[in-house]
């Protein structure tokens, strides 16, 4: 499986749209790896993770034809994934299609958005619950309960496909026990997991900072969760996390974790290389 990284950032994005803090100072004027748009994926092209609000400008900067995604799968209703808006564009008069190509996969409060605002539009759209996996086409994905929000089943996904397996954990918080032993049935290829608040962890707990995200990715191969050789990027990177992208590298390199960046492609299979070539990172570095 391949997943492109579309965004990489948190709610605001980096630079930070009102922000002037060092971090998106230096983003704005270094450009490259420092700017992060809103959180998103695309996995081989055509199943799309979250529809945020900076969704247009991912797709034209990639050159995406959206006509191609077979699903939008929500990871929950926080307003940095999901801009109802957008969906609009998808049907009639904006194209000729009255159905939209995609289907909808979302938790209760993600559906009940996307009912309010187009209660009489013919979208497909499914509720997802954690821990009970569905399918689309030849993959298998089981949405897994992040700990984010109480307000709602917020969900990290595990994607299978011919024996390829990999997790897709924004907003995650500290998994609860229910997470882990699910997991500990698990095997790993790759992971792409939160790292919110960076070097300046908070007070709030729906996030991880690079501490907690280098303990959970070590408890994750201290249970042999995570493959031998499988890759690990962070995504949802915050302004207030006060790091840059070089200095995201060098916190987490020492634990075999890399930062991801805008239009990453992750290569989630154990026998491939690792999405960053040495001389790529020799040159973040
Ligand atoms: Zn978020
Ligand atoms: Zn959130």
């Amino acid at each position: 499986m391949e997943l492109q990284i579309l965004g990489s950032g948190a709610a605001d994005g980096i630079p930070g749209l009102f922000s002037n803090d060092r971090v998106s100072s230096y983003a704005r004027l270094a450009g490259g790896k420092d700017v992060r748009t809103r959180c998103s994926a695309l996995l081989d092209g055509i199943l799309k993770i979250d529809f945020g609000p900076d969704t247009y400008h991912q797709v034209i900067a990639n050159r995406l034809d959206p006509s191609k995604w077979l699903a939008i799968l929500f990871t929950h209703s926080h307003e940095d994934h999901i801009c109802v808006a957008e969906i609009q564009y998808a049907l009639y008069p904006f194209v000729e299609t009255q159905e939209a190509p995609f289907a909808i996969y979302g938790n209760q409060k993600v559906l009940d958005q996307i009912k309010n605002r187009y209660p009489e539009w013919p979208l497909e759209l499914h509720l997802t619950q954690s821990f009970v996996s569905f399918e689309i086409g030849a993959y298998h994905i089981t949405p897994v309960a992040a700990n984010h929000d109480d307000d709602e089943d917020c969900q990290n996904f595990l994607f299978a496909n011919q024996g390829t397996k990999i997790l897709y954990a924004t907003d995650t918080g500290l998994w609860k026990d229910r997470t882990w032993e699910f997991l500990t049935t698990v095997q790993l290829d790759g992971l792409v997991i939160e790292c919110t608040d960076g070097l300046n962890p908070s007070g709030y707990s729906g996030h991880l900072s690079v501490e907690s995200c280098v303990w959970t990715v070590e408890e994750l191969r201290k249970r042999n969760i995570l493959k031998r050789g499988a890759s690990v990027v962070t995504t949802h990177h915050s302004h207030n996390g006060n790091a840059t992208h070089n200095e995201l590298v060098a916190a987490l390199a020492p634990h075999r974790i890399e930062p991801s960046y805008d239009g990453l492609l992750f290569h989630c299979d154990c026998n491939a290389q690792s999405p960053y070539s040495a001389s790529n990172l020799s040159q973040s570095l």
